[in-house]
């Protein structure tokens, strides 16, 4: 049986190169290979002795999950929706602005936490990505952008096979956020293996200030992520107390807002970034008042944090409306007086909604709910 080279850190590389009778410094070469110039045929691989690149060829693949759909919005949002097989798929987005690229990638297929107001969440759940899934969404996504920028072919063209480390093209990607489909705590060890990719200098490099990883508020995850991989942490509060958070988040009933402030705390004490970033989707009517603002403040003056207001992306067959832009500006200034940093999450790539946080993709769900592939999702 072989196995897919992309499901390891460097780490699992250098183990099982190690077990295959090889040295450890070639899962560096590999890597970079993999990772950097975006490789997957071992043949390519100029730096690494003939008889290994054959044992490698027998031994093991680097494969990804195929790509069904590549889109690119008028403001040049780009979402790949990609198989990962049983007729379900996932989605990443790629959203480029002006000081940035940031690459929105899915953790699971579904998610199994149900909140109100998320249309993943309204599909149910299927399974949990494995790392290859994970870290294929960026190894993808920055081959493509990085090829439609015209940069690598041009300079394999001109350098043979072989792309000398200061000729590589700057890469597209700059920041991750694992905002997409399902809940990346839920799956904890491959999302660990997959942001140490991220993170390593022989891979993507990126800092741990520009990787984020959002979640509802699974205490215990957050305090082994402060442990294993300290990235920027962004958390999905939405209400600005337990009876309503009840309702639209419901692991808040598992665990509570006191338990989860205190544990954004925890993080602080290691987190790349000095502040906690808050996600609050904006919903007509429900959460959205100046005294949700107020009591909102209230809650949070403890804990260092920015605030993100995302207005509702809708979808078929929600039951929430999307605050009005007027109350989306009342609220955002009731915080930022308050001295709170607000932003207001821009909707990007609305004709295909691509709106990271509303990512659709498909789920043949496989636990109670629904049981029915969302064909809308496709369109
Ligand atoms: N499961 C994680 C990360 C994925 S969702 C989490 O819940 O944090 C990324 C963000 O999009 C979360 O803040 C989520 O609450 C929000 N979101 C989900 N559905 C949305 C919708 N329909 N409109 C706007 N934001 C939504
Ligand atoms: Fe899952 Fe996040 Fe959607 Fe809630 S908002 S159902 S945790 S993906």
């Amino acid at each position: 049986m072989t196995v897919n080279l992309l499901d390891y850190d460097r780490e699992g590389l250098t183990d099982f190169l190690t077990g295959i009778g090889e040295k450890s410094f070639r899962a560096k070469q590999i890597l970079k290979w993999v990772h950097q110039f975006g490789r997957s045929d071992f043949a390519e691989m100029s730096d690494l002795a003939k008889g290994l690149r054959e044992k490698l060829s027998k031994l093991a693949v680097i494969s990804v999950p195929e790509v069904m759909r590549d889109h690119t919005a008028a403001d040049g949002t780009r979402k790949w929706l990609l198989s990962v097989g049983a007729n379900n798929g996932i989605e990443s987005v790629f959203i480029p602005e002006k000081n940035r690229g940031t690459l929105c990638v899915s953790s699971q297929v579904g998610c199994a936490l149900a909140c109100a107001f998320c249309s993943t969440g309204k599909q149910g759940f299927n399974r949990n990505l494995t790392v290859a899934e994970i870290i294929g969404q960026l190894w993808l996504a920055d081959k493509s952008l990085r090829e439609s920028a015209g940069s690598q072919t041009s300079l394999l063209a001109q350098h043979g096979s072989f792309i000398p480390q200061t000729l590589q093209s700057p890469r597209v990607v700059s920041n991750i956020v694992m905002m997409g489909m399902g809940e990346p705590l839920a799956n904890f060890e491959n999302v660990v293996t997959a942001l140490n990719l991220m993170l390593d200098d022989h891979a993507y490099g990126l800092s741990r200030r520009r990787v984020t990883v959002s979640t509802s508020g699974l205490v215990p995850a957050m305090d082994r992520l402060r442990e294993r991989c300290p990235v920027a942490l962004a958390v999905s509060l939405h209400a600005p107390n337990d009876a309503l958070r009840d309702y639209l988040v419901p692991i808040n009933k598992k665990y509570p807002i006191n338990a989860l402030l205190a544990a954004c705390q925890r993080y602080l004490q290691v987190a790349p970034r000095d502040f906690i970033t808050f996600e609050y989707v904006m919903l007509d009517g429900v959460n959205d008042s100046a005294s949700d603002a107020k009591e909102l403040i209230k809650l949070v003056k403890d804990v260092p944090c920015k605030f993100n207001l995302i207005p509702f992306n809708t979808f078929p067959n929600s039951e929430f409306k999307r605050s009005s832009p007027e109350s989306v500006r009342v609220f955002r200034d009731i915080l930022i007086q308050a001295g709170l940093v607000t932003t207001v999450r821009k909707t990007r790539g609305d004709d295909i909604a691509a709106a990271c946080g509303q990512l659709a993709g498909q789920v043949r769900d496989k636990t109670r709910r629904a049981g029915k592939v969302n064909l809308e999702s496709m369109r």
